[in-house]
């Protein structure tokens, strides 16, 4: 190894506390280029390569792919042009077309604020002429493939002499693709007083040989890959239909009473839409995502530190420095784009030698990926059966009951409510009348549009049903026993699924229970999910069997979805989870019920209030 070099080694893992853009002190015309693209934080290679390019020094960065390293060079090459000179002051080489095509799109991004900038990519196959012209014009940074850059020299229609900076991006790859002599070549004619990066995913000697000769007392910037070795993490995947995710979500959390949790997923848009589903079936979920400020971002952190919020609902870049130890379970809500990020999402669960779990639900379209995912962590994942209805209502039932006895055992006070009971009797109720009753508010089960059967992908249904797990073994840790989650009493559980309605279900009525629409973000703009609707979205197709009701109370109102389903399944006396979807105007808002329903959601709502406001209510035309 080079015994100049200056080694300075980092972690991919996010490092605390997290740097800005802003901290690593580039323009205006860069931070509001990056905040357009949706960066949010630079990745540890951008935050720890552009400092010292922008310092002037050589860099040789080191980084899988996928790290953003286009930009951790796109960014300092921006900033050192002079726009006024108009001729080639970075060159960048790139292995291909695509590459080189890619790498332009980037820069072009994050150079749109820079006024008179101009971003050309020559490369083979395409018209020399057209590039002539081009780059007769004057371009500021050229971004090619090796052999169409040397054609240019030859042909003196690209002129190196005032290149200041030249950025070898992908260095492994264009060696390998025998593109060394051509390299060197055009590192002979560049002039002396230059900045040399280069890039590369790999260190072979090769590319130590090229640093020895064309660098000056590089500083070699690493991001190691996180390695899986956390072996406390059970991770098992299940494969669910998109529009189970949360209903399987929730059996998850019930199922092994997950009690802080991370729920990741790739959109922004989509963690608004999962809070809002989870805090609608009365679990205490709140975002992290780009859009919020940073007041905003620290009040919801402070919330899941503390418990107050159990489960956060978050980005992969939103999630980037969240560091808390306690967390049960990481649910990857859907499966990400990149296989480090699948290690840094569970990696966020078994912390300090504690065990911890990691499900992934698993589209069908998105099988594939997450095969990928297993061969580059080298883990194979056990594959889960979704727990069913009757498994949840054993579970919480057997829960209740030992918080019952609990209450029974360490209370002094219980005789302070003796005449309730004397009251009820009176009133002509037997004693299972009125333990049932009050069982069905503590407990709070309710039954959804959701059967057993259409949670998972469609050819999975006899391999569910031969599934010879048995439920117990769930708590014992061990890896066998990951996923073995035997769907105990289907048979008969299933067909009574549908029978909403019947006796012995907790229905929704017991929704105010600990604040299960408190604790809202109110700053955080209730309405956006839906005034992006408003105006970009076609209207939803009405689902089977529901009607859609016009309620005449919107978000001047300041109505939210939370309010509407308390109020329908409150007064209606429906499970809230059985209310489809719904659409906030300003004055108005749409709601679907289950058709049967309709008339009597109708009768009952119509003149009586939502959030002290009367309203009429009527089925929608
Ligand atoms: P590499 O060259 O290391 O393979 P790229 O530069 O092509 O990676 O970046 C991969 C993707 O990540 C690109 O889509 C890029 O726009 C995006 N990206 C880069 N930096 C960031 C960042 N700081 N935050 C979010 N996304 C980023
Ligand atoms: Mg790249």
């Amino acid at each position: 190894m080079n015994p100049e070099i200056t080694e300075q080694e980092v972690s991919n893992k996010p490092a605390t506390p997290q740097r800005t853009f802003a901290d690593l002190n580039v323009s205006d015309d860069i931070l509001q280029a990056v905040t357009e693209m949706g960066f949010e934080h630079p990745s540890p290679i951008q935050a720890e390569a552009i400092p010292p390019i922008l310092d002037g020094r050589d860099v040789i960065g080191q980084a899988q792919t996928g790290t953003g390293k286009t930009a951790a060079f796109g960014i300092p090459a921006i900033e050192m042009i002079d726009v006024a000179e108009r001729h080639p002051q970075v060159l960048v080489l790139c292995p291909t077309r695509e590459l080189a095509l890619q790498v332009s799109d980037e820069v072009k991004k994050l150079s749109k604020f820079k006024r008179g900038i101009r971003v050309e990519a020559i490369y083979g196959g395409d018209s020399i002429d057209r590039q002539i012209k081009s780059l007769k014009t004057g371009v500021h940074i050229v971004i090619g493939t090796p052999g169409r850059v040397m054609d240019h020299m030859e042909r003196r229609t690209l002129k190196l002499d005032n290149v200041k900076m030249m950025i070898l991006d992908e260095a492994d790859e264009m060696l390998d693709m025998g593109f060394r002599e051509d390299i060197e070549g055009i590192l002979e004619e560049m002039p002396e007083e230059r900045q040399t990066i280069l890039f590369s995913a790999t260190m072979s000697k090769p590319i130590m040989a090229i640093t020895q000769r064309f660098q000056k007392d590089p500083v070699l910037v690493k991001v190691v890959k996180n390695e899986l070795t956390n072996t406390n993490i059970e991770q098992v995947y299940f494969e669910v239909k998109p529009k189970a995710k949360v209903e399987v979500m929730c059996r998850l959390i019930d199922t092994y009473n997950l009690k802080l949790l991370l729920v990741f997923c790739n959109q922004k848009k989509r963690v608004d839409e999962i809070v809002e589903d989870l805090q609608v079936r009365g679990y205490q979920a709140e975002g992290l995502h780009g859009d919020l400020r940073q007041a905003q971002r620290n009040n919801v952190m402070s919330k899941f530190r503390s418990g107050v919020t159990n489960i956060l609902v978050a980005t992969d870049v939103a999630a980037r420095g969240i560091d808390v130890d306690n967390v049960d379970a990481v649910i990857n809500y859907d499966i990400p784009l990149d296989e480090e990020y699948y290690v840094h999402r569970i990696g966020r669960t078994g912390r300090a030698g504690k065990s911890g779990k990691a499900f992934s639900l698993v589209g069908r379209d998105e099988k594939y990926r997450f095969r990928e995912i297993q061969n580059y962590t080298k883990v194979r994942v056990e594959k889960g059966v979704i727990p069913t209805f009757e498994d949840i209502v054993g579970l919480r039932k057997a829960r209740f009951i030992d918080q019952v006895k609990q209450s029974i055992e360490t209370s002094n006070d219980l005789n302070l409510y003796d005449d309730m009971l004397t009251a009820l009797q009176h009133a002509g109720f037997t004693t299972e009348q009125i333990v049932a009753a009050l069982v069905k508010r503590g407990m709070g089960i309710e039954k959804n549009e959701f059967s057993d059967q259409n949670l998972g992908h469609d050819d999975d249904r006899r391999e569910r049903r031969e599934g010879s797990g048995r439920f117990g073994d769930r708590d014992r840790g061990g890896r066998e026993s990951s996923g073995r989650f035997g769907d105990r009493g289907r048979g008969e559980g299933s067909g009574r699924f549908s029978d909403r309605g019947t006796r012995g279900e907790a229905r929704f009525g017991d929704r105010d229970r600990g604040g299960r629409f408190g604790n809202r973000d109110e700053s955080r703009g209730e309405g956006r999910r839906f005034e992006r609707e408003d105006r970009d979205r076609a209207p939803r197709e009405r689902e089977a069997n529901m009607t859609r009701l016009y309620v005449s109370v919107g978000r001047r109102d300041f109505i939210r979805p939370g309010d509407i389903v308390g109020a329908i399944a409150g007064e209606a006396n429906i499970p809230g989870s059985s209310i489809g979807h719904i659409d906030i105007f300003d004055k108005h808002t749409y709601v679907d019920v289950p058709r049967d329903v309709a008339n009597r959601v109708v009768d009952v709502m119509e003149g009586n209030t939502i959030k002290g406001k009367r309203v009429q209510i009527e089925i929608a035309r």
